[in-house]
């Protein structure tokens, strides 16, 4: 299903491209863009009052960032002639998205929106943007606050990366308050888990992973982690990965605590190719993800998977456009929304919420 859909993604994607190349002449790297008029060709005459922004995805083929990209794109059907967003795929590789951002520098953007690819690689990217004097909301993907800090018209709009964490944990100590004779397979009082980490260094991979244990903690649950493996977001790493310890542990293993839906379902595909998790009378080992992806929703509502947590797309798309808005129209970030910047005085927080049955 996931396959299927990505094949019509890029399939898509490679209409618009082709649409956009044919407007816009022989030049090698052109931004898919969401404007028609753009992409239908440059005859048409341009509006100086329309905003242009820059987009910097990380990649796009990310459950999570294309729902922001397609909420951005109906800001922009929106509010038509106001503001024009082009798209740019960073490939989940950081060189292809500073080759980006110096295109977009030298072609001329009143704003960009980064979602980095390497969190390490922020400084370099600021640098950049600050010598061509634009405006800049990195978003998502969270750089150190001293390098958002680091210039003036430098802004972070993100979550609170504990929150998905504590969100977790939340619905794990939960099930096991209501259902604590099922999920205790060994019946010892403390609660088997396996982790399957994003990266290794991402803040926000590290803080749910922290939080979601230390959250079950604090409700007086003992925990113990049968084994943890970093599988980069990925879902089908976290499935071989979940294989094995399914061949090692059996339903030993009393939840799966993943910090994506991505990693969540690989993790649900490899329990059902064991005999779990597949409803009528299997045993259901509870699992958890975080972005309340369509796939994952399906799998919560069928109960083949305890519960997500849910990263606002639509949310994140309307405080980037208002928050772009204001820095390329020279004003404060937050003047006049309904955001605050957090204790770091540069970064707004888009609150999570639980996503169960
Ligand atoms: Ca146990």
């Amino acid at each position: 299903m996931k396959k299927f859909s990505k094949l019509i993604f890029i399939a898509l994607s490679g209409t618009i491209m082709a649409l956009s190349m044919v407007g816009c002449g022989s030049k090698s790297e052109q931004p898919e863009s969401s404007n028609e008029q753009q992409a239908e060709g440059n005859s048409q005459e341009t509006n100086e009052s329309v905003v242009k922004v820059g987009v910097l995805l990380y990649k796009f083929d990310d459950t999570y960032i294309s729902t922001v990209r397609q909420s951005l794109e109906k800001i922009q059907k929106e509010n038509g002639g106001k503001v024009e967003f082009s798209f740019f795929d960073g490939k989940g590789d950081q060189a292809t998205q500073n080759d980006s951002i110096d295109t977009l520098l030298q072609k001329g953007t009143d704003v960009l929106l980064v979602n980095l690819v390497d969190t390490g690689a922020g400084q370099t990217v600021v640098d950049k943007i600050k010598a061509a004097d634009k405006p800049v909301v990195f978003f998502n993907r969270e750089p150190a606050a001293d390098v958002i800090k680091s210039y003036d018209k430098a802004v972070f709009v993100g979550t609170n990366a504990k929150e998905a964490g504590i969100l977790q944990g939340n619905i794990l100590s939960g099930l096991w308050e209501k259902d604590k004779a099922n999920i205790d397979t060994n019946g010892d009082g403390k609660m088997q888990y396996v982790m399957l980490q994003g990266e290794p260094d991402n803040p926000e991979a590290v803080a749910r992973t922290e939080y979601s244990v230390s959250t079950i903690k604090e409700k007086g649950i003992e925990v113990e982690e049968l084994a943890k493996q970093v599988c980069n977001w990925d879902q089908a790493l976290a499935q071989n990965a979940t294989e094995a310890w399914v061949s090692k542990f059996g339903d030993g293993i009393e939840v799966v605590i993943a910090n994506n839906d991505g990693m969540a379902q690989g993790a649900i595909a490899a329990l059902q190719a064991q005999g779990f998790n597949n409803g009528e009378g299997s045993k259901t080992i509870p699992v958890v993800g975080v972005d309340a992806t369509a796939a994952a929703q399906d799998l919560i509502d069928k109960g083949y998977m305890a519960g997500s947590v849910l990263q606002d797309a639509e949310g994140m798309a309307k405080a980037l456009y208002s928050t772009g808005m204001n820095l390329a129209q020279g004003k404060n970030a937050i003047e006049e929304t309904e955001y605050t910047f957090d204790e770091t005085g540069v970064a707004v927080r888009i609150p999570y919420q639980e996503y169960t049955k």
